[in-house]
């Protein structure tokens, strides 16, 4: 099959009607889910099993364990699981009372959910530029920004590669203004020497099945180290309850089921060793794609170790990369070639024409960048290959 875009919503496993679908594969894939849960089956298994016995399938046992798990792994004091990582992001925000007439700072190079939930509030988005090299959101273009109306800044560790956080807290305590980090793609990654979900007030996370920790199925999660906040989403995330049929206001239904907690947990296990793996995988590319003219590696800070959720390149030869991919059937992504300043759903929203060459860096590298295939369990001779046809573009 020739990719194009990875969807990673492709149904992976037919088994159960192989005999009409036989879902073709990429010679190397994206993203491989399969090899992945081949090693963890009788502990997913078994795992589940135990939450289809108990018949505890919203909150419960299984919940308040992978809760306090991946609280102690984020280094915060709380965890507060949710139905997907769109979802705790909306969620931290409506329980800072972001809304009408307030702004929250972001970058447009990001996945929708991360500006969508800001509109869902009733705020405005403002949208920053970023480094050119870590392509995390900029210092001197938050600080411009800011303006009497402004509540939060999201910062979004892209790619698994953490933001410089140290300034930004800084610059937030001088400004009273609340840090939401965008960590959906970045877990167990830190900077420096701290994870990732502890370095805001309050963290986003996402297990979509193709982020570093995945569940089988949609999932999320915040983590803070604030008590107030976290006792306000936990209600928010339960229809505000209090008691049993007693709300203290209207809030949502969004919650972690326990089935899905069942595979993070043990998935939790695995994930240093993935992240580790990840890491291999990106040095093996940077060390046999470097010295390519036209071709820029992702950079990562001198303080920052990032978890290599994407390993994004990008050259002006976008195009015949692609070709070449397609031809050896490695499949690839881009992440993401329309930036959400140039998203058809803000003429919608604002009847504004959609304004290009606002933030020319975040163009251009929209224009350039394409994420290699990634995952723990890619062998050597995957990545060999994968380089080699890369490399064959620019020879
Ligand atoms: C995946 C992702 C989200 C949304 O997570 P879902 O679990 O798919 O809702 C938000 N922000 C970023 C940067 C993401 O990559």
């Amino acid at each position: 099959m020739k990719t194009t875009h990875f969807d990673p919503r492709t149904p992976i496993d037919e088994s159960c009607f192989a005999h009409d679908i036989v879902q073709q594969r990429d010679a190397i894939p994206f993203l491989d889910l399969q090899r992945q849960t081949e090693t963890l089956r009788p502990s997913i298994e078994k795992s589940v099993d135990a939450v289809i016995r108990s018949a505890a399938f919203i909150g419960g046992p299984h919940v308040d364990k992978f809760e306090i798990d991946f609280a102690a792994y984020c280094e915060t004091k709380y965890c507060i699981g949710v139905g997907s990582g769109t979802d705790a992001l909306f969620l931290v925000l409506k329980a800072l009372g972001v809304g009408l007439g307030d702004e929250v700072i972001t970058v447009p190079n990001t996945f929708v959910a991360t500006a969508a939930t800001v509109v869902h509030t009733g705020a405005s988005v403002v949208f920053v530029g970023i480094d050119p090299e870590t392509s995390c959101i900029s210092l001197g273009e938050i600080e411009a920004a800011i303006t009497p109306r402004t509540k939060a800044i999201i910062p979004v560790h892209l790619f698994g590669h953490p933001c410089d956080m140290q300034p930004i807290m800084d610059l937030a305590e001088r400004h009273r203004l609340f840090v939401l980090e965008d960590a959906a793609q970045a877990h167990g990654a830190t900077y420096a020497g701290r994870k990732v979900g502890s370095l805001g007030h309050a963290a986003a996370f996402s297990f979509y099945p193709g982020k570093n920790l995945g569940a089988y199925g949609d999932g999320g999660a915040i983590t803070t180290s604030d008590k107030a906040l976290a006792s306000k989403i936990r209600k928010l995330r339960d229809h505000g309850r209090i008691d049993k049929y007693v709300h203290e206001q209207f809030g949502f239904n969004s919650r972690l089921d326990a089935l899905q907690a069942a595979v993070l947990s043990v998935k939790l296990r695995h994930l240093d060793s993935w992240n580790a793996r990840r890491r291999e995988v990106a040095a093996r590319y940077d060390s046999l794609l470097s010295g390519i003219a036209d071709l820029t590696l992702p950079k990562h800070a001198e303080n920052a170790e990032p978890v290599w959720h994407l390993y994004s390149v990008r050259t002006p030869r976008r195009a015949a990369l692609q070709a070449a991919l397609d031809d050896a059937e490695i499949s690839y992504g881009m992440h993401y070639p329309v930036p959400l300043h140039l998203q058809p759903a803000w003429s919608s929203l604002t009847g504004q024409p959609i304004s290009k060459g606002v933030f020319p860096v975040v163009e251009r590298h929209a224009s350039q960048l394409l994420s290699l295939p990634m995952h723990e369990s890619i062998r050597n001779d995957e990545v060999d290959t994968v380089a080699r046809v890369v490399r064959s573009v620019f020879n």
